[in-house]
């Protein structure tokens, strides 16, 4: 019986997707028992949609019961680009609500110890001081284009502190910036920007027409390499407790501008036709830089993959798997 007690389950919901993936590789590729590889008495387990419906209630307690988790990170959400969130704003919102709400419940139900949900810097208010701070997040409205996926989001964090103030649960959330790696959805309509302009470079050398990039490439914003994400979701699994959020980002030097991406990706894929701007595409907000003081303090110190070494990779893994990757 005591063996039993002892053992740690860990439940990843969203676990076949582009983060899911990454805490995956990351836990079964780095040495057992080191700092982000797999520990003796670790059971992981990585759910997907066809594992249940997370909608819904009795679907989500099923899971819950068949697994028995006592650590839970929580990854799955409905999400897409801009467009999507533009048009489905009250998809987003109530399906997001009810992922959430039934995952923290029968967490809270399962007497999971502990609970990490995964939020989103789009949660930050639209007009806030920058840089994106942990303590910023209900200082506003978020920017209308997906306030829907945004406030759903954010009620995560409200959660967090009610489920801990009424009935003392260890539930928080981490808040990444920009992901990419293998195992993105790289569909040209409906993506983020990096998979996205992989697969259109992709098929531009594979046509023998131009590289066209939306915009004048001048925006920045941060990435993170999705197999960094997984050990800062492990770190913070482990190590971090508190029931505020933490960003999960890697520095505000480390800003790329859209044209640096693009740039980089020319060199991965070994483009050499025709490559320009259209400026007379929409840019966005020009610069939304998101501080990682508090993850740099606590966790004193973490390399992150440099910039193109992540995107050779994430290059690599889309040419090797194009068939079946999501496009
Ligand atoms: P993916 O789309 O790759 O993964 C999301 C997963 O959620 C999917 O694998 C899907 O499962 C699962 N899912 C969706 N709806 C349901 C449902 N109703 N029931 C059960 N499972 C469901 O996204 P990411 O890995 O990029 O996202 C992970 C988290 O990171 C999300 O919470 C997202 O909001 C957040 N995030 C992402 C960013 C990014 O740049 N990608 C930026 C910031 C935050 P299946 O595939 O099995 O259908």
């Amino acid at each position: 019986a005591q063996a039993t007690q002892q053992k740690t389950v860990i439940l990843v919901t969203g676990g076949h997707g582009l983060v899911g993936s990454a805490i995956k590789h990351v836990i079964e590729s780095e040495p057992a028992n080191s700092r982000f590889g797999k520990r003796t008495g670790e059971e992981w387990i990585f759910v997907g949609s066809r594992d249940g419906d997370l909608r819904d209630q009795a679907d989500t307690k099923k899971l819950f019961e068949k697994y028995k988790p006592t650590h839970v990170i929580h990854l799955a959400a409905l999400v897409g680009g801009l467009f999507k969130n533009m048009k489905y704003k009250l998809t987003f919102l109530r399906d997001n609500i009810l992922i959430n709400d039934n995952v923290l419940h029968a967490s809270y139900e399962a007497k999971v110890t502990k609970l990490i949900s995964c939020l989103s810097t789009c949660v930050f208010p639209d007009k806030v001081e920058l840089p994106l701070e942990e303590s910023k997040i209900h200082l506003g409205p978020p920017h209308e284009s997906n306030f829907g996926y945004a406030h759903a989001k954010r009620m995560v964090d409200v959660s967090n502190h009610a489920y801990h103030e009424e009935f003392g649960c260890n539930f928080t959330s981490g808040i990444p910036t920009n992901i990419f790696g293998p195992h993105d959805n790289f569909d040209l309509e409906d993506s983020h920007v990096i998979p996205g302009l992989i697969h259109k470079c992709y098929l531009a050398k594979k046509n023998g027409t131009p590289f066209v990039v939306s915009g004048t490439g001048k925006p920045l914003r941060q990435f993170i390499y999705s197999y960094d994400l997984a050990k800062l979701f492990i770190w913070q699994l482990r190590e971090y407790n508190d029931i505020d959020p933490i960003i999960l980002s890697v520095g505000e030097d480390q800003e790329v501008s859209i044209k640096e991406v693009a740039d980089a990706i020319v060199k991965a894929i070994g483009f050499t036709g025709e490559y320009k701007f259209d400026t007379s595409r929409a840019d966005g907000q020009f610069r939304k830089p998101a501080s990682n003081a508090k993850l740099l303090k606590l966790i004193g110190g973490y390399e992150f993959v440099p910039f193109q070494k992540a995107l050779d990779e994430t290059v690599q893994w889309f040419l090797s798997n194009y068939a079946n990757a999501r496009t």
